[in-house]
Parts: C-alpha cells; structure tokens; sequence
C-alpha cells in the first residue's frame, strides 16, 4: 500500500510529497522547495529516489540539499532539465538564489519506475512547463502544476504552452473520477470534482 504526506513549503506554498511503500518503507521525494530538506531530514526516511514534476524554482530550491543529505538520484523529465541545473535559465526570477544540481536519469511518458511494492507511472503533461509530468500510483495522482484544486497551472509563463496544457488536462481527465490527485500547491481533489 502507498502511504502519501504532502507538506507546503516555501514563500508561495509549495507542496513537497512523499511517496511511501508501506510495507518496506522505501520512500521518494517528489519536488523540493525551500526548506523542505530540513524536516524531511528529522524524519528518518529510507529515500530511494527524488522526483520533480517539473524544475521551476518554487520546486527545485532544496533539490541540491536533498540529493546532498539521502544519496539518492534524481530524476525529472529531459525538457525541464536545464532550468534544474542553471536554476532562472527558464526565465523566472528568482525570489533567492538556487544551486543547480544534474539529475541523474530523464523520466519518460509512460515510463513505471518501481519503488518497494508500488509502481510509479509517468505521464507527461507539458503545457505550464515543456518537461512538467505527472506520477499516478494506482488511483492516486501527483498533478504538480498541472491542476490544482479549482484551478489549473499558469499557462502565462515563458516557457508555457496553452495548446499543449489542453491536451495534457486531456490526458487528465480520461482517469477514474475517483483518482484522488495531489497538486504542487494547496489541498488534494479528485479528477472527478475537477471535471
Ligand atoms: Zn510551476
Ligand atoms: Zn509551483
């Protein structure tokens, strides 16, 4: 069974998510804001991986730290790669500086990354950012800015793509209603309130 804790960090609440194997304990990280490092670090977690949904800065900002304290690789989608490595590459501000870190593998449409007994599939959904992806572990949805509750992702960003958002809340919308998803910012939803 997945166990999922997602906390807000950061200046504009940013959700980091951890995805826990319960019976092996076996944990990912999934996106870093500020700040998070220092209380998943108290936690005592056996991280496997650290996964991104995509690299902007309210995302990436721990992403150094993280990798520094577990030892574990990092994986994000190719196209959301170089904004991870020159942090403000992607043409956002800053808020403070952010050091840049390589990942270690590129994630893929449809690619399963196994973690203890769960399955962790990747759904590319471009459109806020050009490598922005979703993680669906059973009916469970890590949505990043993809979609929120109530809303969707900005579409307005330098690197955005209205047309490619559409398709990618598409995609979205073709799961169980009863998926419950868990957006990069504020609380948890269903595809099926969101439709
Ligand atoms: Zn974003
Ligand atoms: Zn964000």
């Amino acid at each position: 069974m997945i166990i999922i804790k997602s906390l807000e960090f950061g200046p504009i609440g940013t959700n980091s998510v951890l995805l826990t194997c319960s019976e092996t304990k076996k944990t990912a990280i999934v996106d870093a804001p500020q700040g998070c490092v220092d209380t998943w670090k108290k936690m005592g977690l056996d991280v496997e991986m650290i996964l991104f949904t995509h690299s902007h800065w309210d995302h990436i900002a721990d992403a150094a730290a993280l990798k520094r304290e577990f030892k574990a690789p990092i994986y994000v989608h190719k196209a959301d790669a170089p904004n991870l490595e020159r942090p403000g590459s992607d043409g956002l501000q800053l808020h403070f500086p952010i050091e840049g870190v390589k990942a270690d593998h590129y994630l893929e449409e449809g690619q399963e990354l196994i973690l203890g007994n769960l399955t962790i599939k990747v759904l590319h959904t471009p459109g806020h950012s050009p490598g922005g992806v979703c993680f669906l572990i059973g009916d469970q949805l890590i949505s990043g800015d993809t979609l929120f509750r109530g809303a969707i992702g900005r579409i307005d960003l330098p690197t955005s793509d209205p047309a490619k958002m559409k398709e990618s809340l598409k995609k979205l919308s073709k799961l169980p209603k009863n998926t419950r998803v868990y957006p990069g910012h504020g609380g948890s939803t269903t595809i099926g309130e969101e439709l």
